[in-house]
């Protein structure tokens, strides 16, 4: 009997809930796995304890100022230490089978690029990267030999049923989208929500951002556009319906009506499990599903009246160029806002909507054009937000 290699593995994002699923994973299956770098913003105990824990080789903290705080605590341990976006491209760059792209934001854009160019296989997790650079980051993949596994739950889900030698084949790809929080609402109705109220997700326990963007629906938007780059398919082709259940995780529709789909509890560690044991198949600790405990799976139509995020999100997509790089970094800024409840909720998709409609959208040719485009898309929001503070 063959024994299988122990796959070295970093993960970047490692303190955020993407990371910690992952990190679960790898503590539950320790002898699969060998941890070699380790990053988070800010939290330097939280780093430090995990690095110590899964004895990785380099911790890098994004925030230069917390560099002396993680040396101090991992002093003596032999782990390397490193800061800034300097240390995260050094984490990517690290040798590592898989690494797990889960930093929040463009942010993670630069790690990212750095493990696809050294032909890794990148677990993907974070969404911005393909929404704010999503040719140059497939084309960067395809030169490198690098594999892209898709973590986010909708995308996993297409790519365990996207028959890629029949993808002629394929007529639509259908996301399903759980409606967040405010499923139902009136646009009316959401003027008042509070940042508690909308990251309070029925269905995901998830990061800050991912979670107003899952209640403003730019969550569902965003993963439109990075279904747009990750699949061989027509922007028309991708469609979007609603289901409160978050069980059917996303389908795909081929051309003799036969409608493929992945269906599981809502649970990231089944995607994550997925990428971590790819091209296999791990064991992950989920709720397995009781259909009967379920009784009915159903399905809405969006109401795009009440969720202008995701109408906009498809605008962009159409439009191309910088527009969708626009588009995130304008929501970044507003979802921000909103958080530190200086923007009101109703006010998210006007910030977008009006930064787009100021910014230049001349396609970006290369990565650092992206984050001149990124830069000058916020200082617009961030003037449209001056116009709207509460
Ligand atoms: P999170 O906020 O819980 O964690 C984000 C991680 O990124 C943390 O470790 C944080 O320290 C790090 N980080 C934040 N800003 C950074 C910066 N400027 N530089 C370096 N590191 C930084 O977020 P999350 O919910 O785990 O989501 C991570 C990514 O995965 C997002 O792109 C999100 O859209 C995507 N995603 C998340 C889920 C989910 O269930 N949480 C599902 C699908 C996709
Ligand atoms: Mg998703």
């Amino acid at each position: 009997m063959s024994v299988r290699p122990i796959k070295r593995i970093s993960v970047l994002g490692a303190t955020g809930s993407v990371g910690l699923s992952t990190l679960d994973l790898v503590r539950r299956n320790s002898h699969k796995f060998k941890v070699v770098s380790l990053t988070a913003y800010s939290k330097v105990e939280e780093l430090s304890a995990l690095a110590i824990e899964f004895n990785a080789e380099l911790a890098v903290i994004g925030d230069e100022k917390k560099l002396d705080a993680l040396k101090e605590r991992l002093a003596g341990t032999g782990i390397e230490v490193a800061a800034g976006e300097a240390g995260l491209i050094e984490a990517a760059e690290r040798e590592a089978e898989i690494v797990m792209a889960a930093i929040v934001g463009a942010a993670g854009l630069r790690p990212t690029m750095s493990a696809v160019r050294r032909g890794a296989t990148v677990a993907l997790a974070n969404k911005e990267c393909l929404v704010c650079a999503g040719d140059l980051l497939m084309e960067e993949v395809r030169v490198h030999g690098a594999t892209l596994l898709p973590v986010d739950s909708e995308h996993n889900a297409i790519y365990q049923v996207f028959e890629v030698e029949r993808a002629s084949s394929v007529e639509r790809v259908i996301l399903t989208a759980s409606g967040g929080p405010f499923r139902g609402r009136s646009y009316e109705s959401l003027k008042a929500v509070t940042p508690a109220e909308a990251i309070a997700h029925p269905n995901w326990d998830m990061g800050a951002k991912i979670s107003v963007d899952s209640a403003t629906m730019m969550n569902k938007g965003l993963e439109v556009i990075e279904a747009y780059h990750l699949f061989p398919i027509k922007k028309s082709q991708i469609e979007v319906v609603v289901h409160p259940q978050s069980v059917v995780h996303s389908m795909v529709e081929y051309s003799d009506g036969s409608v493929l789909a992945q269906l599981g509890s809502p649970d990231m560690r089944t995607p994550i499990a997925y990428s971590l044991a790819w091209p296999e198949r791990m064991e992950a600790p989920v709720k397995r599903l009781s259909f009967t405990e379920i009784g009915a799976l159903t399905f809405e139509e969006v109401d795009l009246e009440a969720f202008r995020c995701l109408a906009l999100a498809r605008e962009a997509m159409e439009a191309g160029g910088a527009a969708p790089a626009i588009l995130n970094a304008a929501n970044e800024v507003a979802v921000a806002a909103f958080l530190s409840e200086k923007l009101r909720f109703i006010d998210i998709p006007s910030v977008v909507s009006d930064t787009l409609a100021i910014c230049d959208i001349k396609a970006p040719q290369s990565l650092s054009n992206v984050f001149e485009i990124d830069k000058i898309a916020r200082a617009a929001a961030q003037n449209q937000l001056a116009l709207r503070a509460i």
